[in-house]
């Protein structure tokens, strides 16, 4: 396929150079001047799109998005399909696609879950929204680029998924990482805690496969000094869309909302940006009730 890829970068990158390894023809264009081995440089995202079959966006945001969407649009041949893979909030992809459609285009909102990591090794998880045949368009790349791919739904199904589960993800950490403290305050060994907790009710992914304590349970970020992994930043980015979300959908999402509050203090005044989400252990372990 002649693919369009706009925003080469941590992730957009890695998944472009997946689909050129896979013999797909792949023109990219970044705002900031990115090389990707085997990636034709585009002008303009206009450019980029042109001619394409499908044009994959990658960007930071949905006001970005909008803007790019804005742009190559118009210069997509009919029945083509545009799909992003950004994480974006469900109003914009929805908007987005809503736009696409009307011009004759097919439309994927199809954010990811694996990191860089799965970007670079192509084992991403894909969820995504839209029509039969824009999934079924967009599959076959999926494929190249990640292990699984979920069709979610109509339009914004996709980002709808990720940013619930991404809220479920933030609030385990926060009680997992609460818990610790709590155990370390209690006395209890960190080792024989996760012996518990991993085989008893307590267990989530975050204990038994993340686990926040470093030397503990399977290798993760905190025993790399919480490098990231899953920055704090992206994690306080996924609670406020589905915050957004509950807010525009009238959801009662309390616990989401406090977690929320707590990344956003983490992020914002204390120590917690450039590190990991799993860092959130060594903030409470420093802290009293007050
Ligand atoms: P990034 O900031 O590294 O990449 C975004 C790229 O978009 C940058 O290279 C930037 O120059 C480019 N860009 C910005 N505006 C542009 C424009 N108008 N036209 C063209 N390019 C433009 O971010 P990333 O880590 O690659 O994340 C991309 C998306 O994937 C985000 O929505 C993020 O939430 C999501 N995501 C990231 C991870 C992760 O672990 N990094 C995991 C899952 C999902």
């Amino acid at each position: 396929m002649k693919i369009g890829f706009i925003g080469l970068g941590n992730m957009g990158a890695p998944m472009a150079a997946n689909l050129v390894t896979a013999g797909h023809k792949v023109t990219g264009f970044d705002t900031m001047d990115v090389a990707v081995d085997g990636v034709a440089k585009a002008a303009s995202a206009a450019e980029a799109a042109t001619g394409a079959d499908v044009v994959i966006t990658m960007l930071p945001n949905g006001a970005i998005l909008r803007t790019v969407a804005a742009e190559v649009i118009p210069a997509m041949t009919t029945g083509a399909a545009l799909v992003d893979c950004s994480t974006v909030d469900v109003d914009s992809a929805r908007a987005v696609a809503a736009d696409a459609e009307a011009a004759g285009l097919l439309a994927v909102d199809a954010p990811v879950s694996g990191g860089i990591g799965g970007a670079a090794a192509g084992t991403l998880t894909f969820m995504a929204g839209g029509s039969d045949a824009g999934f079924a368009k967009a599959e076959p790349l999926f494929d190249i680029m990640g292990q699984k791919a979920v069709h979610c739904g109509s339009s914004g199904s996709g980002q709808a998924a990720k940013i619930c589960n991404n809220m479920i993800l933030g609030i385990t950490m926060i009680g997992t990482c609460e818990a610790f403290a709590l155990a370390d305050k209690l006395g209890l060994d960190r080792q024989k805690m996760f012996d518990v907790v991993s085989t008893s009710s307590g267990y989530s992914w975050t204990m038994n496969a993340y686990c926040p304590a470093p030397g503990v349970g399977p290798q993760s970020p905190a025993d790399n000094n919480y490098q990231p992994g899953f920055a704090a930043d992206l994690m306080l980015k996924d609670l406020r869309l589905s915050q957004q979300a509950a807010e525009s959908a009238d959801a009662d999402t309390p616990m989401g909302a406090l977690a929320q509050a707590l990344y956003a203090t983490f992020v914002e005044k204390e120590d917690g940006a450039g590190r990991d989400f799993s860092a959130m252990l060594p903030r409470f372990e420093k802290r009293g009730r007050d």
